[in-house]
Order: C-alpha cells, then sequence, then structure tokens
C-alpha cells in the first residue's frame, strides 16, 4: 500500500486538512470531522478504499522520480524523489504518498498548517503591495494561484551537554594620589562548568530545498508540535527527508559549542577585559525527531534567468522573500526624483 488518499466517512469524497478550524473537511457534502472521528469512522478503511490503483510505483534510477496511479482517477503521478504528498494533475484530489512516510521514514512530529490558503494569499498581496517596484505579473492571479502549502523535513534536535569554559580575565582599577596616577591590573584565570539542556535545535532535512527559504522562516513554535498523523498532509504537498541525521552530527555539535560557550561566557561579569580560552560540550543526551513543519511557497521564475522566492511560516506568518526588481520602474522612480530635482534647480535659479 504505497498511495492513499483520506476519504470522507459520509459521502467518500476526499478530505483535507483545513487550518483555519484545524479539522478534517470534505468539500462535496461540507463534513467536517476531527482526527480522533476520522480514526473512529474509518479504521484503516483509507487503505482498503485505495488498495486498489496503488501498486508498487515505478522508480528511475537516475532521477529517483517515481511514477504512481492515482487512487481517485487511476491516473499516473510523477513525483520527485522527495514527494510524500501532492495532488493528482488531472482529478486535483489530494494523494498522500503512504509508502514514502513508512518505517525509519516515518516523521516523528509535525506542525500543522494554522495559517490558510486564503489568508496566506492575503498576506501576499498586502505584502507585496509595499514592495512597488516589483514587476506586475508577479502580482497577477495565475501567480498568485501557484502559492501552494508545503509540509519541509527538518530535524529537531534535544540534548543535555555539560559545557565547560576556562578564560582569562583582567580587572583595572586607577586612582591618583598627588601628582601620581595608579593603575592595578589584577588578573584572573576562571572556570565555568554547567549542565545545560538545549531543546529544538533546528536543521533542515531537504537538500533541494534552498536554504534561506527553510531557515528564514523559523522559527517555529514548538507548543504546536503533535506527533505525526497522516491525514494532516491531505491538501498539502510534503517532502521527505533525504539528510540524514549522521550528516548533520557535526553541525549540530558545533553549534551546540557555540551556544554553550556563550551561555557561559555570559556568567562572567564584573572585569574589564575577558579572554575565552578553552570550551567544551559534552553531550550525555540527545534526541532527534525527524519532523514535518508547514511554510507556504511561492517561486518566481524572473525573465532574467533567476528563481525568487516567497516563503512564509504557515504556523505564525513569517515571511521571507527575495523579490524581482523591475527594471522599468525603477528607471520610472529615478526619472522621476531628476523631474523634481531639476524643477527645484530651475525654480532656483528663476528666484536669484
Ligand atoms: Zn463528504
Ligand atoms: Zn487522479
Amino acid at each position: 500500500m504505497s498511495v492513499v488518499t483520506f476519504k470522507c466517512p459520509n459521502c467518500d469524497a476526499e478530505l483535507t486538512f483545513d487550518p483555519e478550524t484545524q479539522r478534517f473537511v470534505c468539500n462535496y457534502c461540507q463534513g467536517s470531522f476531527t482526527q480522533t472521528e476520522l480514526e473512529a469512522g474509518q479504521p484503516a478503511s483509507a487503505s482498503d478504499d485505495t488498495a486498489q490503483g496503488a501498486e508498487a510505483p515505478t522508480v528511475s534510477a537516475d532521477t529517483g522520480a517515481a511514477v504512481y496511479s492515482c487512487p481517485s482517477c487511476g491516473a499516473e503521478i510523477t513525483v520527485d524523489a522527495t514527494t510524500a504528498a501532492t495532488y493528482c494533475f488531472y482529478c486535483h484530489n489530494p494523494v498522500v504518498l503512504a509508502g514514502r512516510l513508512e518505517g525509519k521514514f516515518m516523521p516523528h512530529k509535525l506542525i500543522p498548517f494554522k495559517i490558510s490558503r486564503e489568508e496566506a494569499m492575503e498576506r501576499f498581496m498586502a505584502w507585496t503591495r509595499k514592495k512597488w517596484f516589483v514587476p506586475k505579473h508577479f502580482f497577477s492571479k495565475k501567480q498568485i494561484e501557484k502559492l501552494t502549502g508545503v509540509y519541509f523535513p527538518y530535524w529537531l534536535v534535544d540534548c543535555d551537554v555539560a559545557g565547560s569554559l576556562t578564560a582569562k580575565a583582567e580587572r583595572v582599577r586607577r586612582w591618583r594620589s598627588g601628582n601620581t596616577e595608579y593603575i592595578e591590573t589584577s588578573h584572573y584565570m576562571l572556570t565555568r562548568e554547567g549542565n545545560i539542556h538545549f531543546e529544538d535545535v533546528i536543521k533542515s532535512a531537504l537538500k533541494k530545498a534552498n536554504k534561506g527559504l527553510v531557515e528564514s522562516v523559523q522559527p517555529f513554535q514548538s507548543s504546536d508540535l503533535i506527533g505525526f498523523s497522516m491525514p494532516y498532509l491531505s491538501g498539502f504537498q510534503a517532502e521527505k527527508r533525504d539528510i540524514e541525521r549522521e550528516e548533520l552530527q557535526q553541525e549540530v555539535v558545533n553549534d551546540v559549542n557555540i551556544y554553550s560557550r556563550q551561555l557561559l561566557l555570559d556568567t562572567v561579569q564584573g572585569y574589564t577585559s575577558v579572554t575565552p580560552l578553552n570550551s567544551g560540550a559534552h553531550f550525555f543526551n540527545e534526541n532527534w525527531d525527524y519532523t514535518l513543519l508547514p511554510v507556504w511557497v511561492l517561486t518566481y521564475q524572473g525573465s532574467n534567468g533567476k528563481t525568487y522566492y516567497y516563503a512564509m511560516n504557515g504556523q505564525t506568518g513569517t515571511v521571507f522573500g527575495r523579490l524581482p526588481v523591475s527594471f522599468g520602474k525603477l528607471s520610472a522612480l529615478c526619472g522621476g526624483i531628476f523631474v523634481i530635482l531639476s524643477a527645484i534647480l530651475l525654480i532656483a535659479g528663476w528666484l536669484f
């Protein structure tokens, strides 16, 4: 069983997750269900309903792209090596590639989308309106319809470390007596040690993801983290991780070393100067959670061949964007400044 769509218990149509109500909704009969109702109403029935037409996919050896058949219409769905949820191109029904979310690739956690598609579109419009040197077609309806909700894969790391720091410090005291100025420098050797708990150190787990995009929409708020459940992906795109924990281990160790050194350094106060010598963080507890996090994404192919991104944190609304600039509009702006300036000069010349 590798492809599923989640069916409405009332009418058997496809269900999608609705960020606004945080429920699973049917667009045909307007039925709306909680996760518990969905699970009770159709225990594993999603797999029964869709077992036909869900044979093992054909996978291309070079690219890892795979071809599945759509559980609703039977059409062929071609997906990237990392796609885990998408829409059928033909019948536009949501499909979840369950086979890519099983075994060691089953995510531990997820934050469901909180910002609905409508709200994301409105916020995008409001944001671009302020950037008035952006080319017109960036605002076009066709362009905005490409706004896509994607669950991106991340690793979230919790750890406990024993941090240590040694530093040299100086305290300088100056005073004057008569005509003599005295300077007294005291030298100190400092040691700091402490156990530190780090929560949710975050790393992107997708190679093809634009680094700026997946990092700049952070932070996510861990209060909304829930145990992974597949129906939340219905109606969204989802990507499967292709970066393993081993590949990130050193980066996480380095990050934690830097944070822990800074935290210990912050406890050193009251000296004229401080020079850190050695620091270390010995890990004695660590937990890695493979987590899917929600991002609204819009990409735009500029006329110069560059790809521009607009991304919004699907939980908090934090925005990241690298916008195309329209040179037509920019030169109009420069022209305007020139005209006003010369008009002022002319008036000045005429007055005096
Ligand atoms: Zn229904
Ligand atoms: Zn289909």
